[in-house]
């Protein structure tokens, strides 16, 4: 599963138009990979209190099956936000579909451009009623208590499925160490509980007697993909990885990069396996009407949905294209075909001024009228930059998500189980019948057919046995 954080469709579009305008082309007729797919369906993101997804009620639907509250992770709507004790109730606590796939016998992996902590990524491995509670001092700065409610990165290391995984990969090493520690770049941790997770899951490794490695650089991901151990954990960021357009890709590895890495090690499994892929960043850009940024993040989900497809077959893979939530940006203004996407409409305002092709509803991006009218955003300094925020009609300190359906788009087996409008929450309950594990239906079962016409003529010749007696 590829998740597109904060993903929405007209992000896919201005993504795609922008990805066409690099090459020269007018750019709207583009592709990204996985728009190709044979089926596209939607999704319904709401939450079970909210009418707007979060990004942890809405992991806990995508990859648990369950609609939730906003806020909390792998649990039921059973549990309000931060309700540590009701989190502890063995009925509200989820499996995600990662577990179901472990205890089919398959291999599990999670790749994220955000800290493996963060809300998406937890979704897949952690149960807190507080998607925030990522080390012991978050949880303890609420006054839970850590032991009843272990953070996150705890979870992740200690506590399965998460420990379990054969490959996690993304940022956040600040959540794993001490505040009085530093990583290998020389930034502090967050823990105030004097523990070193990265040397704990090491531990936990030498003690099941299985090879490992941990990395935090390109070139030591590039090494475990050639020597492939067991288990890996790469952590390359102290907290999410950088944008694309602003990192340094001779140190910092790509999505696509990990991606590939993680397909590696995970099909040694000839039962199969599952990955969560998320392309996190998407969102925080949306968050800070960076337009250009969230395009970019976009077309690197594209580039590592690409590479995938080199390294999976269609006769035995899935590949699902999702997002969790969608953001408030609108692609607008009655443009000529091939007009730059990231810069102004060919229309003007009412009184004459510029406005942008991509604006948003709300966000940090507001500029007060000047003398009654919009100001002129096309002369601003650092215009169309990849950090310059796009105007907004609404302020707000942090861009909103959007209410309106997901896009989900299948390749390979049952791809054709993922079209029409359903619940965000069937989407890992689809996958999981494809793949023939989990504890529903599953279509290996349904291969059995010919025990469905038996069985039938087995009653007829009860029945008329019966009869003769
Ligand atoms: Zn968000």
């Amino acid at each position: 599963m590829f998740m597109g954080d904060g993903m929405s469709l007209p992000t896919l579009a201005a993504a795609r138009t922008l990805l066409g305008q690099r090459a020269g082309r007018p750019g709207e007729e583009t592709q990204l990979s996985f728009e190709a797919f044979p089926t596209v369906g939607l999704a319904k993101t709401y939450c079970v209190n909210s009418q707007t997804a979060d990004s942890s009620c809405s992991a806990t639907a995508l990859l648990c099956g369950v609609k939730s509250n906003a806020f909390t992770l792998g649990l039921t709507a059973a549990v309000p936000r931060r309700d540590c004790a009701a989190s502890q109730v063995p009925a509200a606590r989820l499996d995600s579909v990662a577990a179901w796939a472990l205890a089919a016998g398959r291999d599990a992996g999670v790749v994220t451009t955000t800290r493996v902590t963060h809300a998406s990524p937890a979704g897949i491995y952690a149960r807190a009623a507080e998607r925030n509670w990522e080390t012991d001092a978050d949880v303890l700065a609420d006054g839970v208590d850590v032991d009843a409610c272990p953070d996150i990165a705890h979870q992740l290391v200690h506590l399965a499925p998460g420990n379990q995984f054969k490959v996690i990969l993304g940022g956040g090493r600040r959540e794993f160490l001490n505040i009085t520690s530093v990583d290998d770049e020389g930034t502090p941790g967050k823990r105030t509980d004097g523990r070193n997770l990265i040397e704990e899951w090491q531990a936990d490794k030498a003690r099941r007697n299985v090879t490992y490695q941990y990395a935090w650089n390109h070139e030591q991901l590039l090494q475990a993909n050639a020597t492939l151990p067991e288990y890996l954990l790469g952590l390359f960021e102290s907290d999410h990885l950088r944008y694309n357009l602003e990192t340094d890709h001779t140190t910092e590895p790509t999505l696509a990069e990990l991606t590939e890495v993680a397909i590696r090690m995970l099909s040694r499994n000839e039962k199969g396996f599952f990955l969560f892929v998320e392309g996190g960043r998407i969102d925080h850009a949306h968050h800070d009407n960076q337009v250009h940024l969230a395009l970019d993040e976009t077309i690197e989900l594209s580039a590592a949905v690409a590479r995938a497809l080199q390294l999976l077959d269609e006769k035995d893979s899935l590949i699902v294209v999702t997002a969790d939530h969608t953001h408030v940006m609108a692609f607008n203004g009655y443009s000529t075909r091939g007009a730059d996407v990231l810069g102004p409409s060919n229309m003007r305002d009412s009184a004459g001024v510029p406005f942008m092709t991509l604006s948003y509803t709300n966000g940090p991006g507001r500029r007060p009228d000047v003398d009654g009218r919009r100001p002129d955003v096309t002369l601003e300094e650092g215009f169309r930059s990849p950090r310059w925020r796009t105007h907004v009609d609404v302020p707000l300190a942090s861009e909103t998500h959007g209410s309106d359906d997901v896009p989900v788009f299948a390749w390979g087996v049952h791809h054709e189980m993922f079209s029409g409008l359903y619940e965000q929450s069937h989407v890992p309950h689809r996958m999981a019948y494809a793949g023939c594990f989990g504890g529903g239906p599953q279509a290996c079962d349904a291969a059995a057919a010919p025990s469905a016409l038996v069985m039938p003529l087995v009653m007829a010749l009860l029945a008329l046995l019966r009869a003769l007696a």
